[in-house]
């Protein structure tokens, strides 16, 4: 009887409403672990463009940040994601027809927001692009 007592305080005590107030200086989603996938058309492969360096080392470049920012909008639009690295696979790799076309990665670059996204696409010129979301959202408000 002492115990249920104790369990069943009034949650809205002074302490509880300190972390309320400043919790609401922050924007939360939680995402983590959410998947989802956005298409690339050919134009928009035209507009990317795949380097090659001479040891066989593929990189996109070209307009692909620019696409794939936008894209994932439709998905995130909270983060302002910055892209980290991506690789292309080699084709001379012994795994090119096994392994990811291209793996890359992003990640938000407000300091208080810990969201990550993993990028993939199976095959090359592929029409899709999956999409992970590690992490979850917390933005400061502007006001
Ligand atoms: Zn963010």
């Amino acid at each position: 009887m002492f115990i249920l007592q104790g369990d069943s305080r009034d949650p809205d005590s002074s302490n509880a409403g300190d972390a309320k107030e400043k919790q609401e200086k922050y924007f939360r989603k939680n995402i983590d672990g959410t998947t989802t996938k956005f298409t690339l058309s050919e134009e928009d492969w035209n507009r990317i463009i795949i380097t090659t360096y001479p040891r066989g080392g593929r990189l996109l470049s070209g307009d692909w940040t620019a696409i794939f920012r936008a894209k994932l909008r439709e998905s995130n639009p909270w983060c302002q994601l910055n892209f980290r690295n991506n690789h292309v696979i080699s084709t001379n790799s012994p795994k090119r027809h096994s392994a990811p076309f291209f793996r890359g990665s992003a990640k938000c670059k407000l300091p208080e927001c810990d969201v990550k996204v993993r990028l993939a696409i199976r095959k090359e010129n592929g029409k899709y692009v999956d999409v992970t979301y590690v992490g979850n959202i917390c933005h400061k408000k502007q006001n």
